[in-house]
């Protein structure tokens, strides 16, 4: 389904709104952009492909870039910091993380190997063809956008401002119940924070992310209490560290995860868990005792 939000600015709404789609936004002007590709190819049936000029891949998960094939003939633009990742495997893996887990976890090979048969999308190496930068302004004819970097979910991460329309596409800064999602190795907590900050200070009358409709009501309130999850997950890690624990004895008590059966929870919160252990260290809250122990400062 395709819902106009603002005249030449049109909100794809995926096939299903999670991974691995992803709500898509589609630029209607003399040029035209989408931004972000794996809304699913029923969900972009409508669109002519070869009339599509520009895809931008926000960052490069796969929910992210998945149909990027689907439109051969565009120039794909992306940030510089997503650029490894899209086209190098061991990049792709190093920024997730999955480089490190050969290291730091027990059982390590019939835990990939699980992981990897699980995964739906086979490694796939990406064309880029140009960059976009912070504060460069896109022009597409009736309708521009300011491009923002919005780092800490991964490094290079993109929203849109709209100002003439008051629209924001904020991507993975996408509001859901869960909260800011830092799971990967290259993941950063108080980019995350910032960023959230920075899409607040913009004041959006409609607000556009990967993974929910169309934000019109309230979007300061919600940018708010998400960016609040972030140190309430700080003070739910705290609370375990009144005794001496390492970061995998963290893992599998549902800090962020309810369940683990999906094969990569229990990696993705050891990711995200061991930034707030980092945080807490530099902030002097919390002490490694023993090494690898982790415990709150008495
Ligand atoms: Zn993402």
């Amino acid at each position: 389904m395709i819902i106009e939000v603002a005249p030449g600015i049109k909100f794809i709404r995926a096939q299903n709104a999670g991974f691995p789609y992803c709500h898509c936004l589609l630029i209607d002007s003399d040029i035209r952009a989408v931004i972000d590709t794996g809304a699913g190819e029923r969900a972009f049936a409508p669109i002519e492909p070869t009339r599509i000029d520009i895809v931008i891949n926000t960052h490069y998960h796969r929910d992210h870039t998945n149909g990027n094939h689907l439109f051969p003939q565009a120039r794909v633009l992306v940030h510089p910091l997503e650029y490894p990742p899209l086209v190098d495997e061991e990049a792709r893996r190093y920024y997730a993380g999955i480089s490190r887990l050969d290291k730091t976890r027990e059982g390590e090979k019939e835990y990939l190997a699980k992981a990897r048969k699980s995964r739906s999308i086979p490694p796939r190496k990406f064309k880029v063809d140009g960059f976009l930068k912070d504060g460069e302004v896109i022009d597409f004819g009736h309708t521009r956008a300011t491009v923002l970097h919005t780092p800490g979910h991964t490094p290079g991460h993109l929203a849109f401002y709209f100002e003439r329309e008051g629209i924001v596409f904020g991507s993975d800064i996408d509001l859901i119940p869960f909260g800011p999602w830092y799971g990967d190795h290259l993941s950063n907590l108080e980019d995350f924070e910032a960023s959230i900050r920075r899409i607040i200070d913009l004041k959006p009358r409609i607000y556009c992310c990967s993974h929910r409709k169309p934000i019109r009501e309230n979007i300061e309130e919600k940018l708010l209490s998400y960016l609040d999850k972030i140190a309430e997950a700080e003070e739910r890690i705290k609370k375990h560290l009144k005794e001496p624990v390492t970061l995998d004895d963290l893992v599998g008590r549902n800090i962020f995860y309810k369940n683990y059966d999906y094969v990569y929870n229990g990696f993705w919160e050891r990711n995200m868990i061991e930034k707030h252990l980092e945080r807490l260290v530099r902030k002097e809250c919390v002490v490694i005792v023993d090494e690898e122990r982790y415990m709150l400062r008495s």
